[in-house]
């Protein structure tokens, strides 16, 4: 059977009713069954919030305290000392002693319920301080089983919260961390970088720290973790950056060493190739080959080395495209591939570095053409979308697999027998230097399109 409701009247006129009344109305109030059935005033000038209050809740307003008795209350709270005062001589008081809870109670319930609302509200901001965290944060039990976990948390694992809650944190940390697991056991928690793995299996770095709290005389963890992936890779290019500029001074020693002997090698060369028995022209044939293409590496290495200076001038670049693409016409018909050149007369004329932009264009296009090998098609687009060019290189050529996609760009990577890597390193570079972005999309065995995004300024 349901326990009939605690019904009670408070009575006075001063701040600590109103704020008593209000008390019963509050949250945890409404889950104890308590009925706030009048209020009892002595006069009306006084209490206006209350009389309100009570207009507006449907609760009786009592001005005759002889009346207290009929309404059969459980409880008769005066927090009001003045009006327990004024009420104190009068023999109805009698009948309601043993309900009546005088000011000194009322204070210490309101003090309780003033505590139980501050440690509410400090729960709730820690609550969502711990929800909003960049931090990944999560609370484990002794068993190291995960009890609540951040949205951070979750997207650091690639997990939902809810799924990140049946988990355990070796699902998370393997197991052959064993020095991590043997700190915890140690109960120290100073900060370590580890591996994790990920929902999708993937493995990454992360930063840990720990520490333990009882509650209840349970032992739990908080565990505060960060995402050392970007970290890790910055310092891996810092590195890289520091062995190129080690690269970078080497190779301008050599071609500073090799490139005169070159040219006077190569012109002897040419000079034998007119006076020659022609049995042997073959032979000089292929150094005279060999000479050219280690010139254009020498040249590639020498601009990949030197820093970008870009000297703009007005262009039209539909005509640079134009120039660059009929370079390669004949060997494009040599094999069978066909160009389509498709331009728009939108394309503004803008402020570029016209030998460098055609740098770029030759790179790519001479890459297509690399990728296609016989028979296919080599397009050029030129757009304007917005407020910017968009250029389209794209071939239906080898295409490129996943795996070398992420190292395409980075220097001297080629899958090439005779390829230096640089085209592709200058070319961002380039287009990078002019405020523009450069990428690249393919699919093995189907065809690669690189677009060029260049801002009109
Ligand atoms: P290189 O041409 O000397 O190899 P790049 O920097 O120009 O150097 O290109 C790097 C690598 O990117 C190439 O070796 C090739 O594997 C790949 N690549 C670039 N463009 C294409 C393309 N259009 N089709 C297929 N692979 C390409
Ligand atoms: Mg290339």
């Amino acid at each position: 059977m349901k326990e009939k409701s605690l019904d009670v009247c408070v009575a006075g006129c001063d701040k600590s009713a109103f704020d008593f009344v209000l008390m019963f109305d509050s949250e945890p109030f409404k889950k104890l069954d308590v009925r706030l059935v009048a209020v009892c005033i002595l006069n009306e000038e006084n209490s206006r919030e209350l009389i309100n209050f009570a207009k507006k809740n449907d609760i009786s307003i009592i001005k005759d305290i002889e009346k207290l008795p009929q309404l059969g209350l459980d409880l008769f709270f005066v927090p009001d000392r003045e009006f327990l005062f004024h009420i104190q001589d009068r023999f109805v008081v009698r009948d309601l002693k043993p309900y009546i809870v005088e000011p000194n109670t009322c204070k210490l319930i309101y003090k309780l319920y003033e505590t139980h609302i501050e440690g509410k509200k400090a729960e709730k901001k820690f609550y969502s301080v711990f929800k909003s965290a960049r931090d990944a944060i999560m609370i484990l039990d002794e068993n190291l089983d995960i009890h609540q976990a951040n949205q951070a948390a979750a997207k650091i694992f690639g997990y939902t919260i809810e799924e990140l809650l049946s988990k355990n944190l070796k699902d998370l940390i393997p197991k052959s961390e064993k020095g991590f697991y043997k700190k915890i056991k140690e109960g120290r928690g100073e900060p370590v970088i580890i591996s994790a793995v990920k929902k999708d299996g993937s493995s990454f770095p992360v930063r840990v720290s720990l520490s333990s709290f009882s509650l209840n005389s349970s032992l739990y963890y908080t565990v505060i973790l960060r995402d050392q992936t970007q970290r890790k890779e910055m310092e891996e290019r810092l590195l890289q950056a520091e062995r190129l500029a080690a690269v970078g001074q080497t190779a301008s020693y050599l071609i500073h060493e090799i490139k005169n002997p070159l040219i006077i090698i190569g012109g002897f060369a040419q000079q034998l190739l007119k006076r020659i028995d022609p049995k042997d022209k073959d032979k000089l044939e292929i150094i005279l080959k060999e000479i050219e293409r280690l010139e254009s590496l020498i040249t590639d290495v020498r601009d990949f080395t030197k820093s970008i200076e870009i000297e703009r001038k007005d262009c039209d670049l539909n005509e640079l495209l134009l120039e660059t693409i009929s370079f390669f016409k004949d060997e494009a018909a040599k094999y069978g591939i066909e160009i389509i050149v498709d331009l728009s007369k939108d394309v503004p004329r803008v402020k570029v570095d016209p030998d460098l932009m055609k740098q770029v264009f030759i790179n790519l296009i001479k890459n297509a053409i690399e990728a296609i090998n016989e028979q296919g098609t080599l397009r050029v687009i030129s757009r304007l979308e917005k407020s910017v060019v968009k250029i389209e290189i794209s071939d239906t050529g080898c295409g490129i697999s996943e795996k070398y996609l992420r190292e395409i760009f980075n220097p001297f990577f080629t899958t090439k027998k005779k390829g230096t890597g640089l085209g592709l390193t200058i070319s961002y570079r380039i287009v990078k230097a002019h405020g523009g972005i450069i990428k690249i999309k393919s699919k093995e065995g189907k065809g690669t399109t690189c677009t060029i995004l260049l801002p009109i300024k």
